[in-house]
């Protein structure tokens, strides 16, 4: 079915202004559905029903009893983006890298040594509000800052007060392997989350750059396997080297469905076969990486890979956590790359961004598609900004990857919970947040430039 402009024109948007962030029973009424699984496509007009949390019916019509009406008619409903991989606990470091005098990773590992528990879970939480607020309904959070217990339990914490779904990917006390990793928290953490909780934990795995470093080697090894005895996912970081890590990978046999492989732009076509193989996963963080000079983030060269996904890599670094900027720039990097105007078709990038994200944190049977059975985790987008303004009824594909921002996503509904909803976050006290993340930013930065 096609998104007419009589549907969009004609039609206004009026959705309800309660405020709670409890599970409800919900009827989303008469939007235009982008369920992003292909069997199905988009349907217009069309009601989704939310009970327990889940999507429970897709169709025109549906009665909802007493369940909460929100209006979407000539929005556009959509899956919650998946961020395959992200660093919140740098989000109140973003006025600090500024390329010349503040490049990211000297800058960003001297503050973050200097983090408290509280300068972690302010950052955190505030980064992970804002995913919500960009229509980011999962995120998968590297946490390469675990410098103490209470820092560990602050970045849980901040996860589980947001709203949002995820993994925390609980790794080290720093950027490099020199430090053992506090392997007892991680096995308490993951025996305190049921399997179904909407917070998870996860192994930020990072390897040696010294291939030949036994003692290194020995640490890692023992993460790994305690990941694996605790049937954790694990996320690798190869940004750097990738070609010489990705070997490493593959010589020592850690390649397996649970591994998702970050920042790897410049993997050879050999070692995308391997991968391919043993069924691991690739987060592609395209506006990162560029900024930081990996090289251009070519999908186009991971077009037969499976399982990929997109991820911001820390609001700060990227500049802020926007799902519709990174599928753009995807999008341009793609086309310029191969030269093409038509390649690649926006609905591709669309599929990165919500079903291609779920299977990289290993969620597709649960969320990444509208589909009844799965998690009501939802965005409505409204089309009534100017940015959207005068779409007169062609690809709302193209529409979203190349005209949306962050501030058309009128509402989010994570697991029945609407945590956006008339385009304010619900329960949230802006002034307080900001204020706290402000005075966070302030007094890191200076009692580090006391310390210098
Ligand atoms: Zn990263």
């Amino acid at each position: 079915m096609r998104l007419t402009s009589a549907t969009i024109l004609a039609s206004s948007v009026f959705l309800t202004a309660v405020s709670t962030s409890y599970a409800e029973d919900i009827l989303v009424e008469g939007g235009y559905v982008m369920t992003m699984d292909p069997g199905v496509g988009d349907l217009e007009q069309t009601d989704v029903l939310i009970k327990g949390g889940r999507i429970v019916a897709i169709g025109r019509g549906l009665k909802a009893g007493t369940a909460r009406r929100i209006q979407a008619k000539g929005a556009i409903v959509l899956p919650g983006f998946v961020d395959t991989h992200s660093h919140l606990y740098v989000t109140t470091m973003r006025g600090q890298f500024r390329n010349k005098e503040g490049q990211f990773f000297p800058v960003s590992s001297k503050l973050a040594g200097s983090m408290t528990p509280h300068d972690v879970e302010t950052a955190m939480h505030l980064g992970a509000l804002e995913l919500i607020s960009s229509g980011i309904t999962t995120t998968a959070d590297f946490f390469d800052n675990v410098i103490g217990p209470a820092h560990g339990e602050a970045g849980l914490r901040a996860l589980q007060r947001s709203g949002i779904r995820g993994t925390l990917y609980y790794g080290g006390p720093d950027k490099t392997t020199k430090h053992p990793m506090n392997l007892d928290q991680l096995r308490s953490i993951a025996s305190r989350l049921d399997k179904s909780a909407q917070v998870g934990v996860g192994l930020a795995w990072r390897l040696p750059r010294n291939r030949t470093d036994a003692r290194n080697w020995a640490m890692r090894q023992q993460e790994f396997d305690t990941a694996n005895e605790l049937g954790l996912p694990i996320q690798v970081h190869v940004s750097g080297e990738p070609g010489p890590m990705l070997d490493a990978l593959i010589e020592r046999e850690y390649l397996y469905p649970n591994l998702t492989v970050v920042h790897a732009p410049d993997a050879s076509a050999e070692q995308l076969r391997v991968l391919e193989a043993a069924g691991s996963s690739l987060a592609v963080t395209p506006i990162s990486e560029q900024r930081v000079g990996y090289g251009l983030t070519r999908f186009d060269q991971f077009a037969l890979f499976s399982k990929q996904g997109l991820g911001i890599d820390g609001n700060s670094l990227a500049g802020s956590a926007e799902m519709f900027a990174t599928m753009r720039l995807a999008s341009l990097t793609w086309s310029g790359g191969a030269r093409s105007e038509t390649a690649p078709d926006a609905r591709s990038l669309l599929e990165l961004a919500t079903i291609g994200g779920a299977e990289v944190v290993g969620m597709a049977s649960e969320i990444g598609t509208l589909s009844v059975g799965k998690r009501a985790d939802l965005q409505i987008i409204r089309l009534d900004s100017l940015n959207l303004a005068g779409f007169g009824g062609g690809d709302p594909s193209a529409l979203l990857v190349h005209s949306a921002h962050p501030s058309d996503v009128d509402t989010v509904i994570i697991g029945g919970r609407v945590v956006k909803i008339d385009g304010d976050l619900v329960d949230v006290d802006r002034p307080k947040l900001l204020q706290d993340a402000e005075g966070s930013a302030r007094a890191l930065t200076s009692r580090v430039a006391e310390r210098d």
